[in-house]
């Protein structure tokens, strides 16, 4: 465990820096394979591999390679090819992207219990179905495990996600006893997917209200009685609330769905609550501006 984590104060600076993450099982999701791989001369991609992770990398996630590799174990290939396979399947994925760097990570399990090769011969807590690889990435790269995705083509890749605390998405033929929050049919459409469901957060509209008075907003009564109106207006239009921000003379509201519905929803907002205020007793303009 690294000391650089610091305190209470470190951690918190921390957390924030956080980044969504999404897990790519390899063999059968990244790239063709119809059994071990450890000749690099051999990576093929799969179809929507490239627009997919395309797609994921323009959005900020940082892509992890998580694999077993039992083939190390059985001694068909070492560490080293597997390194190198790696290597290639990098240099493949940057060539059909364009981009300076694709995947941020790769991890790889060499062990196995039935193996050939004595050093390897054994259970791993990074062997998936088992959550280690994605736990080592995460602490290892500041990741958000909540917020990051699992994808592969193996009810144990699935299995690894959930214990890792992220969410799954089973890449090929859906047989129907997954435990899977999602199905695709390949990389573009769980990117496609991940972005839809993460939406969102991503399209977060701000907008901040500014009290007539300074000192307005300090009464807890008025404050208990605008985060009603706003919990309640969230409720009847259909908008979803993140939060809602005291700072001073300022109210502050983060919701989804972006800019215009932001300043719709803060109009109305201002509307409810000055009736409430002229109702107890206020005079004149609860906030500034209007
Ligand atoms: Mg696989």
């Amino acid at each position: 465990m690294s000391a650089a984590r610091g305190g209470d104060g470190a951690s918190k600076a921390t957390r924030t820096a956080l980044q969504r993450a999404v897990f790519l099982d390899r063999d059968g999701t990244i790239i063709l394979n119809d059994g071990d791989l450890g000749d690099p001369s051999r990576v093929e991609l799969l179809p929507g591999v490239v627009e997919g992770v395309r797609q994921l990398c323009a959005n900020r996630y940082a892509i992890v390679v998580v694999t077993n590799q039992g083939g190390v174990a059985r001694g068909k290939y070492d560490e080293a090819a597997v390194h190198a396979t790696h290597a290639r399947l990098e240099e493949v994925l940057r060539e059909a992207t364009g981009l300076p760097q694709v995947v941020r990570a790769f991890y790889f399990c060499p062990f196995h219990p039935e193996g050939s090769v004595e050093a390897y011969r054994r259970e791993h807590p990074w062997r998936k179905p088992a959550p280690g690889m994605l736990l080592a990435a995460a602490q290892e790269h500041a990741l958000d495990l909540s917020a990051s995705w699992m994808v592969g083509d193996q009810e144990r890749d699935v299995q690894a996600g959930a214990a890792a605390g992220c969410r799954s998405i089973l890449i090929g033929a859906a047989n129907g006893t997954s435990d899977a929050d999602y199905f695709a049919r390949n990389v573009d459409e769980a990117a496609a997917r991940i972005l839809h469901v993460d939406a969102p957060q991503v399209a977060a509209g701000v907008v901040t209200l500014h009290a007539a008075h300074p000192n307005l907003l300090q009464d807890a009564a008025l404050r208990l009685a605008i985060t009603a109106a706003a919990e309640s207006l969230a409720e009847r239009t259909g908008v979803r609330l993140f939060s809602l921000e005291w700072t001073g003379s300022q109210l502050t509201a983060t919701l989804a769905g972006g800019e215009i519905v932001a300043l719709g929803f803060a109009a109305e907002l201002r509307r409810a609550t000055q009736r409430w205020w002229q109702g107890h007793g206020g005079s004149g303009p609860l906030w500034a501006g209007a």
